[in-house]
């Protein structure tokens, strides 16, 4: 049995759910259960909608749910068929529930966390419900479970965290042997309270709920249909030719997701880490393309490096104790800061009397900066970039950071950082400067490739 996850962008269309009906079928023998996002960019409209409603904005936010509806009609009913009738009133009776609801928040003006839920579930609702009537239509068997029947949460809503141990006793009940016989269709994202009420897992939540549902049906493997072919050497915005890495731990993608490559966040995986169970990340436009494996235990590379991972935008903070020497109590009067505008540090380094720091969020920083001088002297520098080599090799492979630093030893590094996670090496440099020292880093660490991991 496996897991078959497929993202906005692979059922945005008529055309992509063909796309999907067909890579269903090439893999019905392992009994897939397939969980799907919504509809391209259905979630977002449906919070702008809710927060029009919210703000007493009545009209604006009934013209995104019929947009919302024309679109889900026009590229959702003609995949069912025979059956398209049905899936017309499944369609019409959700979004009459939303003009409802909206209408509802808009006389009262207000928008609950739970309310937010309630709207922004009905894009996987739907979504799983034309793509079990496409695959029926394509005469592929296929049932539809309800997720808010199986993935029990907390009332955290917009950020609800599942009871995994009364989903994982669900799943087995419920969807175990219903993929016996039938494809078994569901919506990620969402899932409910104990009392019936609807949650949802946080943007981005159905490879969350691909993981979950994995781990509660002891799956083989989960699958994460997406755009791209996977894991890449380099980012493809700076490196176009850069190489498929068929297969990395999930310690590295975990490194990979912080630092710039945005294919999956690594917390929504640990269901499927806890068991074991290899995550694969597959492009559903090209189906044909191995993808990437990812999996508990790195396996043998020649390569000490396996990615090359960046991120821009960052902005450096160098803080100097006012005092000779670094007072005990300094560093956490600083994180206690940063905890409390709620701004995430990235990396850091320390010296005797001076903490230097980066963060991509600068919205609270002149805030925090504020406060910072009541005991420090602060400088700031814009547009910055992280760059990080990434692979479990690094730690006991001899010379790596010379040889990085061999090739840019013209270019001027802000910060280094190595040892967190033993399996990155991380430094800062000037934004302008990035693209050029990735592409002289790319070419010294991937211009010989051991052929069982790159592609
Ligand atoms: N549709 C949800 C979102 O856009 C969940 C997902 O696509 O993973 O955040
Ligand atoms: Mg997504």
């Amino acid at each position: 049995m496996i897991v078959m996850k497929f993202g906005g962008t692979s059922v945005e269309s008529q055309e992509a759910i063909v796309r999907v009906t067909e890579i269903v079928r090439s893999y019905q023998r392992k009994h897939p259960i397939v969980v799907v996002s919504a509809m391209g960019k259905t979630t977002n409209k449906l919070l702008e909608a809710a927060v029009e409603a919210g703000a007493g904005r009545r009209e604006q936010a009934l013209v995104i749910v019929d947009q919302l509806r024309a679109h889900h009609l026009v590229h959702g009913l003609p995949l069912a068929g025979a059956a398209s009738a049905e899936l017309d009133r499944f369609i019409r009776t959700h979004f009459e529930w939303l003009d409802d609801l909206v209408k509802g928040l808009a006389v009262v003006g207000e928008l609950s966390p739970r309310s937010m839920d309630a709207i922004a579930s009905v894009g996987e609702r739907l979504s799983s419900l034309v793509v079990t009537f496409a695959l029926r239509a394509a005469g592929i068997p296929a049932q539809h479970v309800d997720s808010r029947r199986v993935i029990l949460t907390d009332d955290r809503f917009t950020q609800a965290q599942p009871l995994l141990e009364e989903t994982y006793l669900l799943l087995k009940e419920n969807v175990r042997c219903l993929a016996e016989t039938s494809v078994v269709v569901m919506g990620g994202f969402m899932g409910a309270t104990k009392d019936g009420h609807t949650t949802t897992l946080g943007r981005g939540g159905s490879d969350y709920s691909a993981s979950i549902v994995g781990a509660g049906i002891d799956a083989e493997e989960i699958q994460i249909w997406t755009d791209v072919d996977g894991m890449l050497t380099a980012d493809p915005r700076i490196i176009p030719d850069g190489h498929r890495v068929k297969s990395i731990s999930f310690a590295e993608a975990a490194e990979m997701a912080y630092f710039g490559a945005k294919v999956l966040h690594p917390a929504t995986v640990l269901p499927a880490v806890e068991k074991n169970i290899p995550v694969l990340i597959l492009n559903s436009r090209r189906p044909e393309v191995g993808g990437t494996r990812i999996t508990p235990d790195a396996v043998d590379c020649r390569n000490a490096v396996k990615s090359i991972s960046c991120k821009r935008g960052i902005t450096i903070l160098n803080i100097r104790s006012t005092r000779m020497l670094m007072a005990h109590g300094f560093l956490r009067r600083i994180f206690e800061l940063f905890d409390r505008y709620a701004t995430s540090v990235d990396m850091l380094s320390t010296s005797e009397v001076s903490v230097s720091l980066t963060v991509d969020n600068q919205e609270n920083l002149p805030l925090i900066c504020e406060e910072l001088r009541h005991f420090a002297d602060v400088s700031v520098e814009h547009e910055q970039a992280i760059v990080c080599l990434i692979g479990e090799n690094i730690r006991h492979t001899p010379g790596i950071a010379g040889r990085a630093f061999q090739v840019l030893h013209t270019t001027n590094i802000r910060m280094i950082s190595q040892g967190a996670s033993r399996l990155n090496l991380g430094f800062v440099i000037a934004d302008a400067d990035l693209e050029p020292a990735v592409f002289a880093l790319h070419e010294e660490f991937f211009s010989e490739l051991d052929p069982a991991v790159f592609d």
